[in-house]
């Protein structure tokens, strides 16, 4: 179960996009955790830190407590349009 479930919490889930602390990675040559994903957002190049498509991650948030490193989080993304008017 991700940490981030159900129709209350949907609209906070399209605020998040997905990021990979690189500099905490340890490199692995197979990251274990994307095997985990359940959609396949997680991709790796040998000998680089995983990667994650913004686009196909579901935000179920498995990631980020399944690497020893913690490498795995989300960014909460907010667009403050001030006082432009459109
Ligand atoms: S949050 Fe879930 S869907 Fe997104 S990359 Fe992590 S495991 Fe995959």
């Amino acid at each position: 179960m991700g940490f981030l479930n159900g129709d209350k919490e949907d609209k906070k889930k399209k605020n998040l996009i997905p990021i990979v602390y690189a500099e905490d990675c340890s490199r692995k040559a197979h990251c274990p955790v994307v095997d985990i994903c359940p959609v396949g957002a997680i991709t790796q190049k040998p000998g680089e830190p995983p990667e994650v498509d913004g686009t196909l991650c579901n935000r179920c948030g498995d990631c980020l407590t399944a690497c020893e490193n913690y490498v795995f989080d989300f960014q909460e993304i907010s667009l403050d349009l001030g006082d432009l008017e459109l």
